[in-house]
């Protein structure tokens, strides 16, 4: 007989049947509350439970003005109890499969920045997110870097009028290139006041060459309007750091948005 079987098998059924009973074996953890099992069948990151919580957790958005500037951060909700757990998992357990949960909120954060920034807003000019940028060391232990990451997660979730983009343009300045090495590196991190911070903090980024391409041959940032992104929103320092940098370059920095902000009685334990 050469006629094909009626009941032929497709390469996705196969797939889809062989994840499922990896699965069974190898069931995923919930990267919130470490559940396995029956509940994390089909499911993603997180197990039912974990995921309404997340999203009940990112609903509440918090509006900051950063230290120093005028500027809004809009963060989509607190750094505690599952999402706290969730970004930890993402930035350092490698939970990447956490990035759709994340870049919703993510987006939540930055819909609100963007109706924030409506007056501001040139229709015919894009606007660029710009991740606040981790470390080389770091990159390389993780293997990613998880605000570029969550940006361009970010990106298709955006309903916005104006053109949206990525431009990884910042990058971490080496420990070794940094003009006065720790002034404040004897005092613990904890007790460090918000100034302190952002002056320890200075000079850490700048715009980073090999990223310049991204925007394309003529690139400049002369008067391109960005917002800032990055995971948690603790003391502003870093944010601060990359409104420094990217305004010295000509750019109209509209405001930043963050996942999760840190309540001001957390502050001293986290950073
Ligand atoms: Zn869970």
């Amino acid at each position: 007989m050469t006629s094909t079987h009626p009941n032929r098998v497709s390469l996705p059924d196969i797939l889809t049947s062989w994840k499922q009973t990896t699965e069974l074996i190898f069931p995923r953890v919930c990267a919130s509350c470490q559940t396995f099992g029956p509940s994390m069948l089909g499911a993603g990151a997180l197990c039912p439970l974990c995921d309404q919580l997340v999203r009940l957790a990112t609903l509440n958005l918090q509006t900051t003005t950063l230290p120093g500037t005028r500027l809004p951060v809009v963060s989509a909700g607190r750094y505690e109890h599952e999402l706290g757990r969730c970004v930890l998992a993402y930035k350092d357990a490698g939970r990447t499969d956490l990035s759709p949960y994340l870049a919703s909120a993510l987006a939540r954060a930055l819909t609100c920045l963007l109706e924030l920034s409506e007056g501001e807003l040139e229709p015919a000019e894009p606007i660029y997110l710009v991740p606040l940028p981790s470390s080389r060391a770091s990159v390389r232990r993780r293997g990613y870097a998880p605000a570029p990451l969550l940006a361009r997660a970010v990106l298709p979730l955006l309903c916005s009028p104006v053109s949206v983009k990525v431009a990884d343009v910042l990058a971490q300045v080496p420990a070794w290139a940094r003009a006065s090495p720790g002034q404040h590196r004897s005092k613990a991190q904890k007790t460090l006041g918000i100034e302190e911070r952002y002056r320890q903090m200075q000079g850490k980024l700048r715009v980073g060459k090999p990223a310049l391409h991204q925007l394309g041959r003529y690139y400049s940032l002369e008067d391109a309007t960005c917002l800032l992104v990055d995971d948690v929103f603790t003391t502003g320092a870093s944010l601060r750091e990359g409104y420094r940098v990217l305004s010295h370059r000509g750019a109209r920095v509209l405001g930043g948005a963050t996942i999760a902000y840190v309540p001001k009685r957390q502050r001293y334990n986290t950073e």
